[in-house]
């Protein structure tokens, strides 16, 4: 299934599509980080911008219910937010990825630019289908992996991986995630 285009999102918050298009549209954001992120965002639109609500079939307190819904669905995403955010401030406050990024020796830790505010951090590695492959929370700017992970990982394959800041009560944002290969996967074991 490729990518879910905005207007699939926001009917899935809206719950205006048929159940076998609901279903799969949610088996897709399950998957997909990209998307998840990208569902962020429409939902953001959808609650302040006023000529978004052409896609507002229900009233938007349905689409509230639908995040709700999916929190108990995605593990780590968070409720609906403020509505009060601006967008600019999502966007000025994201994390960067620093290391790994493109071919490396082995994976021994991530490591990423803090955010003035932030708390924690999540990071994710993902596979090239989207799947994550391990994930954690520090407050620090870096995270070990553990050598069990690293060793799974396959010589001649592309990773990926991300970070989100949290910088609110439930507010995260996140880098946009870097691709990176490993060399030597077991030279930690
Ligand atoms: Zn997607």
């Amino acid at each position: 299934m490729p990518h879910l285009e905005p207007e699939q999102i926001a009917a899935f918050l809206e719950r205006t599509l048929s159940a076998p298009a609901h279903a799969q549209v949610e088996g897709h954001l399950v998957e997909c980080r990209d998307c998840r992120t990208e569902m962020l965002e429409v939902e953001h639109i959808i609650r302040t911008v006023p000529g978004a609500r052409r896609w507002a079939a229900v009233p938007l307190l349905a689409a509230a219910a639908a995040a709700v819904v999916l929190v108990v669905a995605l593990p780590g995403r968070r409720a609906a937010d403020s509505p009060h955010r601006e967008p600019a401030v999502q966007s000025s406050l994201a994390p960067t990825t620093v290391a790994p990024n493109g071919s490396v020796p082995r994976l021994e830790r991530l490591t990423w630019t803090g955010v003035m505010g932030a708390d924690r951090y999540r990071v994710a590695l993902f596979d090239t289908a989207g799947q994550v492959l391990w994930e954690t929370t520090v407050s620090d700017t870096t995270a070990s992996v553990p050598a069990t992970v690293s060793a799974s990982l396959d010589a001649s394959g592309s990773y990926f991986w991300s970070v989100r800041a949290r910088v609110g009560w439930d507010r995260w944002t996140e880098s946009g995630l870097t691709e990176f290969r490993v060399a030597e996967p077991g030279a930690m074991r």
